[in-house]
């Protein structure tokens, strides 16, 4: 297996360190708000990775939940993600990440994606954290401001070694950060913030120089190295953290170690819009459920991100997204109908199948591998038993579920009427009807009957 390995400006042969467990670090969601359609694509192209190498090896995968201390800027200023949530909802950061993760999870399952081996909450590895950083100081690499722990990068001299090399393959250099006051490099980063004088936070943590909250950056070496142990087989994420977010990565963790950290780095490519940028603040944000609102499968947008390269920037637009879905469809129902001519039976087709294998292994080739699940499924070459054995191969790395069948399914509420429906029931549960008829209203200016049943609330599109 080959993989483009962004630390070597190369596609390098995979060689795990360990046969019988490949070790993978996947950075997961920041659960303030739900994730984009930006932010799944990472995670498919992590999840065919995944299922590709667990054709040749047993694999343990592991995926942090930033609960804690992503601030909104790279500046190391700005509030703290998740109290920013809370004070935009009304609710406890708590409750916040708990409800994001949910969300979370629910979209991961919709598109197939394998749950990791290990999930880890940022929240419940505060002591690890606080360890790491005790570490990097007895080292010599940290300093202290008046906000915080910073690390100090111009003590660790091959810093810009990742940046270097993504620099040179015309990505471009991470908004460094402003020099603030007392940071020695503008490079520095918060290993630890304290919590401001003023305000109590929501979340924050006793540690050896004073109450507050870890850096963001801190939190994915303390809990992979946790895991993993010190060097990693792989370490993915989208590439918008190679600048910043795994060069610091590299730089505390081999500074704790005195061990390379990661022997390849696997990053994917964007998916845009025509308009830019998919981003949560400028407005250009598309989910999961807005796709589902609109009557689409999950697994045809899985279909659209298997049609490009997982190195290569993706244009979303509906037109893309329906021809994904015909696709999908016009695929399923050639599988449906080899499935009911093989009578479930299956035959060898080692040569298709390793065909399939050989496109995945380069560099996860994903639209080479759809080409020859397509050339296959059409081929005069395979009789109707050897199609079923070769397409339930190919379904468990592309994850399309192939021999669906299929059905209408009911239109999923938009989010708006979901969320007064859930603050409905919450009423209805403290007897407050008042506020439960001012919901039913609320709700039925967006469209929508509901309708109390003995199973609970139900609600339908008005004719
Ligand atoms: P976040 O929840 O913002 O930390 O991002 C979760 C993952 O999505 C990270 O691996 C990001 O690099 C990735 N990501 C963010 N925006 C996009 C995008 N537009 N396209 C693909 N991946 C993205
Ligand atoms: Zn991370």
């Amino acid at each position: 297996m080959f993989l483009y390995n962004t630390a070597t400006h190369h596609k390098d042969e995979f060689l795990p360190q360990n046969p019988k467990q490949v070790t993978m670090y996947c950075c997961g969601p920041t659960v303030y708000n739900y994730a984009h359609i930006g932010n799944l694509r990472t995670y498919i192209f992590e999840d065919l990775l995944a299922r590709t190498i667990r054709l040749h090896y047993p694999l343990k995968h592991v995926m942090n939940v930033t609960d804690v201390g992503h601030l909104v800027s790279d500046q190391d200023d700005g509030e703290d993600k998740m109290e920013v949530g809370a004070a935009r909802e009304g609710k406890s950061a708590w409750d916040i990440a708990k409800f994001y993760e949910e969300k979370f999870w629910a979209d991961f399952d919709a598109l197939n994606c394998t749950r990791p081996t290990v999930i880890s909450r940022a929240t419940q590895h505060i002591k690890e954290m606080i360890a790491l950083v005790k570490t990097l100081e007895e080292k010599g690499y940290t300093y202290r401001t008046s906000d915080g722990i910073y690390y100090d990068t111009s003590k660790f001299d091959r810093y810009d070694a990742l940046v270097g090399h993504a620099r040179i393959s015309g990505l471009q250099g991470g908004a460094r950060v402003e020099m603030s006051d007392e940071k020695r490099n503008p490079t520095d980063f918060a290993l630890w913030k304290f919590s401001p004088k003023d305000k109590k936070r929501q979340m924050e943590w006793d540690s050896p120089w004073g109450v507050g909250f870890p850096g963001w950056h801190i939190e994915c070496s303390a809990m992979a190295m946790k895991y993993l142990g010190h060097t990693l087989d792989i370490h993915c994420g989208g590439i918008d953290h190679v600048t910043i977010h795994h060069t610091n990565e590299i730089a505390q963790s081999e500074a704790a170690t005195g061990q390379k950290y990661v022997n390849y780095w696997v990053h994917g490519e964007f998916l845009i819009l025509r308009s830019g940028k998919m981003s949560k603040s400028g407005g250009t944000f598309v989910t999961l459920a807005t796709l589902k609102e609109k009557g689409y499968d999950p697994l045809a947008y899985r279909y659209l991100c298997l049609t490009a390269h997982y190195r290569t920037q993706l244009e979303f637009t509906f037109e893309s997204l329906d021809a994904a879905a015909k696709s999908l469809e016009n695929l399923r129902a050639l599988s449906r109908g080899v499935l009911a001519q093989a009578q479930g039976k299956e035959a060898d087709c080692q040569a298709w199948k390793d065909k399939f294998a050989a496109a995945m292994e380069d560099d996860l080739n994903a639209p080479k591998a759809l080409a020859v699940v397509w050339e296959g499924v059409r081929s005069a070459d395979m009789n109707a038993e050897q199609k079923l054995s070769f397409l339930r191969f190919a379904d468990s790395i592309l994850a399309l579920d192939l021999f669906k069948e299929k059905k209408e399914e009911p239109l999923a509420l938009p989010q708006e009427v979901q969320t007064l429906l859930e603050e409905r029931a919450r009423a209805r549960a403290a007897k407050d009807y008042k506020k439960s008829d001012e919901l039913r209203d609320a709700i039925a200016k967006l469209g929508y009957v509901v309708k109390d049943t003995p199973k609970g609330q139900q609600a339908e599109k008005k004719l």
